[in-house]
């Protein structure tokens, strides 16, 4: 059986129905169409998955296509960070890259054919004229005063439109379908619109630009596109698709909607991710807080993480929300897998093994991913003057503390049983700056030759050889699990998290982290997955926190069962 045939999701149902009945003579044509309007997010890459995913079970092909109709808000940025995401989550249109704005020439005669077949007319209202005239969903619209312009007259209007001799807003094309009509998007949607503004490819060739509607169904159209699938909103636009498909009597694709994606504790719509970014709430889109492609990738995400995530959430027709959890669990789980273990201390403690002999320096050797001995072994510098964690020591211990406190006896992984003998304080403050302790030769790498146990273990890092470090520590951008949970005239900018971004300064890592290159990634001991971020320099080396260990979702799946 192939893969195709084995999927259960109802969309790969209903392409192995057409393909069984002979639809479309077997072909599998499907096209991911982004307006190059801002940066790809998750939700995105659901869709993505999805389009290309199929085509690849079939045997098909994916279109790469730019719905490109509105060059008020479109940039090239944006297209080329578009083909940078799709090609890095792993997936390629090879010849099929296309642009709506290839198919204005064709849209305009089709526009053309419609006034020939008195189903559309040139309409003077203003944009407030035609909304105000649109009626609601329990009042009918009214009739253009436009709306019955001969023929001629149209064509004449609209050829006079296409060579620029109007201003902006003085006319619109319009579909002549029904002003009371259930459906509102069958209301005489308008098709044109005169817009004097140069177009990221087409120049300013064109003084009119078709509207979304009118560009997006015949572009699958002309493209032979079998399974046009898009979000579930789109649902009330089919009608009027296939309206235009009719009308033009042209081929005619299979529209199928899906849910799109939503995560608890972030944002999925472009407009507002632009807030964010434009707003200054975030640093830039890459920023690894969001939740945009190229915010996951820097934030240390691999592609086969989000690509799983995005098969593990599966496909259907009803909106929900996935826990912001699951996400983090599937990039654990891969990450676990890749990540070399190395030990880096966040909040440093000096601690000074005062048995242990001045200007010495021995080598540890300490496994690089216990989960996968291929990942070989490596060598750690070991000194008289180490760093721990703060939080791996208490002067009064609480119950159930099994680290470093007066007196007691602790392993430095793989290297030595240490015991603290002294607390340093600051004087003034009576902060706990330096803990001194003694060592116990016999236990080098970490075992007591003597069957002796601690119960503690801590990761520690030789100060001498240490390499201090800028770690970035992320928490959720928006404390609520839904960020449009805010009280009447709130905004979802009021459920920011103040503390999504934690900046520290001192951070001192093992010595083999120095020529660690932007995008590498590691687990540090017991606190988390990093990765080397694009700011960083030998010099001055930064690091982001990708993910920290505890893995709430793995948990709560445990209590599940
Ligand atoms: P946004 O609402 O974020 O502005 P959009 O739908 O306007 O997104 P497009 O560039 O038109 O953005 O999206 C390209 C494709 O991605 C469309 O087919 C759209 O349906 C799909 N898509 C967008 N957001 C999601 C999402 N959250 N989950 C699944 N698919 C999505
Ligand atoms: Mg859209």
């Amino acid at each position: 059986m192939t893969q195709a045939e084995t999927s259960t999701d109802f969309i790969r149902s209903i392409v192995a129905d057409d393909n069984r009945s002979g639809k479309f003579g077997g072909r599998v044509v499907t096209r991911f169409p982004p307006e190059p309007n801002g940066y790809l997010h998750i939700g995105h890459a659901k869709s993505i998955c999805l389009n290309f995913g199929l085509a690849a079970e079939h045997g098909g092909v994916c279109n790469l296509r730019f719905d490109d109709t509105n060059p008020t808000k479109e940039e090239v940025e944006y297209v080329d960070s578009i083909m940078e995401d799709v090609r890095w989550l792993g997936w390629d249109w090879g010849e099929n890259l296309f642009y709506a704005s290839d198919y204005f020439g064709q849209l305009y005669e089709y526009a053309i054919k419609l006034i020939e077949k008195g189903k559309a007319y040139v309409c003077d209202l203003t944009a407030d004229e035609i909304r105000e005239s649109r009626g609601t969903l329990t009042e009918p619209g009214k009739e253009s005063p436009y709306r019955n312009r001969s023929i001629e007259e149209n064509l004449d209007l609209f050829r006079r439109m296409r060579k620029g001799e109007f201003e902006e807003g003085a006319h619109t094309l319009r579909a002549k379908i029904h002003m009371a009509s259930p459906n509102m998007n069958l209301r005489d949607p308008v098709l044109y619109r005169i817009l004097k503004e140069s177009h990221h490819r087409t120049g300013d060739e064109w003084p009119i630009y078709p509207m979304y509607d009118f560009a997006h169904g015949q572009s699958d159209s002309i493209e032979g596109v079998t399974h046009s699938i898009c979000t579930l909103e789109f649902e009330v636009h089919r009608p009027l698709y296939d309206w235009f498909l009719n009308e033009l009597d042209i081929y005619h694709s299979q529209q199928i909607e899906f849910a799109r994606l939503n995560i608890t504790h972030t944002v999925l719509s472009k407009r507002r991710l632009i807030e964010l970014v434009n707003g200054g709430y975030v640093n830039g889109w890459d920023d690894p807080r969001l939740p945009t492609i190229s915010g996951l990738r820097r934030r240390g995400y691999t592609p086969e993480a989000i690509r799983e995530f995005c098969d593990r959430i599966g496909v259907a027709r009803r909106d929900n929300t996935v826990d912001m959890a699951l996400l983090e669990h599937t990039l654990r789980e891969d990450l676990n897998k890749r990540a070399a273990r190395v030990m880096g201390v966040l909040d440093p403690l000096k601690v000074v093994i005062e048995n242990y002999p001045e200007g010495q320096t021995e080598e540890i050797t300490s496994v690089n991913n216990p989960e996968d001995m291929s990942m070989g072994e490596r060598r750690i510098p070991f000194s008289r003057t180490v760093y721990i964690e703060k939080d791996d020591f208490r002067e009064v211990p609480p119950p159930k503390f099994y680290r470093l406190s007066p007196g007691r006896e602790v392993r430095l992984k793989d290297a030595y049983y240490i015991t603290c003998t002294d607390v340093v304080k600051d004087e003034a403050t009576g902060e706990i700056i330096e803990l001194r302790c003694t060592y116990d030769p016999e236990t080098h790498g970490g075992t007591s030759s003597d069957g002796r146990k601690v119960r503690g273990t801590s990761h520690w890092v030789s100060a001498e050889h240490a390499v201090e470090a800028e770690v970035r520590i992320y928490d959720h951008l928006f404390s609520k699990e839904d960020p449009h949970d805010v009280p009447d005239g709130g905004d979802f900018k009021d459920n920011l998290n103040p503390e999504s971004l934690v900046v520290l300064k001192s951070c001192k890592l093992e010595q083999s982290l120095a020529n660690a290159k932007p995008g590498e990634r590691f687990q540090f001991l017991r606190t988390g997955y990093f990765c080397v971020d694009p700011d960083s320099t030998p010099d001055a080396p930064v690091f982001n926190r990708t993910v920290a260990l505890r893995d709430t979702w793995a948990r709560m799946d445990q209590i599940r069962k």
